[in-house]
């Protein structure tokens, strides 16, 4: 009996040891930085893939792909180039046949992030007209100058430094935050290289087609995809599932009608949105619904002559939208929407 306890204490280490990692090689290890880290990938059809972005990674918004007879389209490039390089790799453990198209939804960094990647693999990025001018002038504002990038690694690195091994959860906080600014700081704002402004644009991917499409809203230079025979919208940030949106260049009045149409046209697809995960039609009226109690109570607020400051601290969110993600746009959104509505709102 004495021995076997002997055994068990030699081996504890050993099992202990193999349990948490630290048998396996550096590369492999759990605290490594891996795609998974960054975004999911989940089939929405058959050849039709979203790519979710998760928090704190080096995706932030979605993307995702199809694939067709002949290549591939990549709907949305995510923050980073290291975040659309680890996508391409996803797509290449899937199919072997080339990238034949790029589409930015809209100019958001966390939807063009990777645009430089693909450009130089001589892929076609597709856009809309006003992403040409936004892209490398507007998006200025998401990205910090290289010399304020360098200050925040700085502190962060010095933060890190002083943070004891106990406190594990903060060090990896900090290690994330380290590494989602080495990523923005490989960014080169890259613009696209087809647009058009109305109408609708067929991408040829064999006998599969994806059909881009421009609506208002969101920033009035989106473009969303349609793929018919798979039933599959990719909806950029024109949709968000149980995800509070951005206002900051929206036109609420815009957008409503817009959700409408798509809904109209599209009933019974499956929609991948540029926040949150793969949704149903179900999930993008919720969405709309949001936007539209949003004016309401605006609205109501302006009409009972609350200022901006007392409409910001009154109206709260209603109970059904507190369970949605990236709650702190709640008030901006009061913000933005009060200037919308007094038309005293910058928008492009
Ligand atoms: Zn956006």
């Amino acid at each position: 009996m004495k021995a076997f306890n002997v055994r068990i204490l030699l081996i504890a280490p050993i099992i202990l040891a193999i349990a948490f990692g630290s048998f396996l090689p550096q590369s492999v290890s759990a605290d490594v930085p891996k795609a998974e880290d960054d975004f999911q990938i989940a089939k929405v059809a058959e050849g039709v893939y979203a790519a979710i972005a998760k928090s704190g990674g080096l995706a932030s918004g979605n993307a995702g792909f199809v694939i067709g007879n002949d290549g591939v389209l990549i709907f949305d490039t995510f923050f980073t180039p290291a975040a659309i390089e680890e996508l391409i790799a996803e797509i290449q453990s899937l199919t072997k046949l080339p990238i034949k198209f790029a589409v930015n939804s809209h100019y958001h960094l966390d939807h063009t992030g990777g645009n430089q990647v693909l450009a130089a693999r001589g892929v076609p990025i597709i856009a809309h007209d006003n992403v040409m001018i936004w892209q490398t002038t507007k998006n200025k504002r998401f990205l910090p100058a290289p010399e304020e990038l360098a200050k925040r690694k700085a502190d962060a690195a010095k933060q890190l430094a002083d943070t004891p091994a106990e406190q594990a959860d903060k060090r990896s906080q900090l290690e994330r935050t380290i590494r989602r600014l080495d990523a923005m700081m490989t960014i080169k704002l890259t613009n696209p290289t087809k647009t058009f402004k109305s109408g609708t644009m067929t991408l040829d991917l064999g006998k599969r087609k994806v059909i881009l499409a421009t609506l208002p809203g969101h920033t009035g230079g989106d473009v969303f995809a349609y793929v018919p025979d798979a039933k599959v919208v990719f909806t950029g940030d024109l949709g968000w599932s149980r995800t509070l949106p951005n206002l900051v260049d929206a036109t609420v009045n815009d957008w409503i009608p817009t959700l409408d149409q798509i809904l109209k046209q599209h009933p019974t697809a499956k929609f991948v949105p540029g926040h949150g995960n793969v949704a149903g039609a179900a999930d993008i009226k919720d969405f709309r619904d949001y936007l539209d109690d949003l004016r309401a109570r605006v609205k109501q607020g302006i009409a009972n002559g609350l200022t901006v400051d007392q409409a910001k601290q009154q109206l709260t969110l209603p109970e059904k939208y507190k369970s949605f993600a990236f709650q702190n746009f709640a008030v901006p959104n009061v913000d933005d929407m009060y200037k919308e509505l007094k038309a005293t709102k910058q928008t492009n």
